[in-house]
């Protein structure tokens, strides 16, 4: 029997009530996955008062349907990026975002979430001789601005992928995560140090700045606060119109039973990271991809698993992997898409800097949501960021 349930998620829950009545806090966050925890906990740190408004429950949107990925660097790979954002712009994202896997890390700790983080190095995969060249050049592009990442040759690449003609590049700092572990954690935490987290409690409409400050409103209740920060990625646009630039994308996924024999040393990404394949701590694989196949199919805002992308997954799974275990787990996850593929954070306009925004990270949320968290949490608190030129803003 295969389950809808994306693996992540597929553990027992005791989800927090939904809001009830007026409650009052400095911020709302609206969106309790990677992005609206991240923003919260900084928030927190600032000495704010913060509630958490959540739709359904903690990462149960893409941060608790993704591939489980710890990866840093933007959407493109880091020699696109410099061709697209220009060289300082595209290191200024990558050492952000490296900065922040660090950070990451130190708050799993302190979380008592750090094990379920597994950084081992993660593999680009070049398929063939053409994408070997462009892993080359990423590899250069790299090494030119000083930034980690270390060319495997054919011989040296995992035995079930190695082929002739193919190379990979070895990413150190990267790896993977139990996402929903990790986030769970994070919410816990944050909860124990006062933040007001409910769930099933989706925010109906924009939050509305008025002469008292935001109003954020739910089908029970509603939060007075001074800001309100919304934290959705494929759903963004849904709740902030002006953020029409980021469109709704499904991403597909599957995970088999436990292997019982290591497969995978770490993490893989294949054909310019459209396949992504990982062995979870109990021995799963966990693949997902062919959204290029999924082709017009995938721009949706419904996470619905495809038949196609799934049935070539099954076959990448033999093909590549050799592996005919039977799969468990079949799913989808919505994820938002820009097109320059800049993410998007800072003040919704029209509401004079009392909402803000962020989303829009084209498939690399996980960690790119940190570093977005970071340039909305200092808006909110200073009404600056060091790190406001690094993304685009909302209504761009
Ligand atoms: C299949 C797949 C594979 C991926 N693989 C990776 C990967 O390996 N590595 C990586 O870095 N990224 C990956 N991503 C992308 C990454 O998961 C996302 O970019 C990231 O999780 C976005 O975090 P977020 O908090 O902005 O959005 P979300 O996690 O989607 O959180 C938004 C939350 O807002 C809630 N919400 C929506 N509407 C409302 C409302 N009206 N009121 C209240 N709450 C609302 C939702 O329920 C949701 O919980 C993948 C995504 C998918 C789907």
């Amino acid at each position: 029997m295969t389950s809808s349930i994306p693996l992540w998620q597929d553990e027992p829950y005791d989800p927090r009530p939904p809001l009830e009545g007026q409650v009052r806090a400095d911020v709302c966050v609206v969106g309790a996955g990677a992005g609206g925890l991240a923003t919260a906990r900084r928030l927190l740190d600032a000495g704010l008062s913060v509630v958490v408004l959540e739709r359904a429950e903690v990462a149960s949107g893409a941060s608790g349907r993704n591939g489980g990925f710890f990866i840093a660097g933007a959407a493109p790979m880091y020699h696109d990026a410099r061709r697209l954002w220009g060289r300082e712009r595209a290191a200024a994202v990558h050492a952000a975002t490296l900065a922040a896997q660090r950070e990451m890390l130190e708050v799993a700790e302190a979380v008592g979430a750090r094990s379920e983080f597994r950084v081992g190095g993660l593999l680009r995969l070049a398929v063939d001789e053409v994408e070997a060249d462009d892993v080359r050049s990423n590899a250069a592009a790299l090494a030119e601005d000083g930034f980690p990442g270390q060319m495997v040759g054919e011989n040296d690449l995992p035995d079930p992928l190695a082929r002739p003609g193919r190379a990979g590049l070895l990413f150190p700092h990267d790896g993977s995560v139990h996402p929903v572990r990790w986030l769970r954690a994070l919410a816990g935490a944050l909860q124990s140090r006062g933040t007001r987290v409910f769930e099933h409690s989706p925010v109906v409409g924009l939050p509305a700045a008025d002469g008292d400050g935001v109003r954020v409103t739910t089908p029970a209740g509603v939060v007075r606060c001074d800001r309100a920060v919304v934290a959705m990625d494929g759903d963004l646009a849904a709740l902030v119109p002006s953020a029409r630039s980021v469109r709704p994308r499904r991403l597909t996924m599957l995970a088999t039973a436990p292997l019982g024999r290591a497969v995978l040393p770490f993490p893989v990404y294949a054909r310019h990271g459209h396949e992504y394949v990982h062995q979870t701590a109990d021995g799963r694989i966990a693949l997902g991809g062919f959204s290029d196949l999924d082709g017009d199919a995938s721009w949706t805002a419904r996470a619905e698993v495809s038949g196609p992308v799934q049935a070539r997954l099954d076959r990448w799974l033999l093909e590549e992997l050799r592996v005919d275990a039977p799969v468990t787990h079949r799913w989808a996850g919505v994820v938002g898409f820009a097109e320059d593929p800049l993410p998007r954070c800072g003040p919704v306009p029209g509401t004079d800097g009392r909402v803000l925004a962020l989303g829009g990270y084209n498939g690399t949320g996980h960690v790119q949501a940190w570093v977005a968290s970071r340039v909305v949490a200092d808006l909110v608190v200073t009404g600056t960021s060091p790190a406001a030129g690094l993304y685009a803003s909302v209504d761009a």
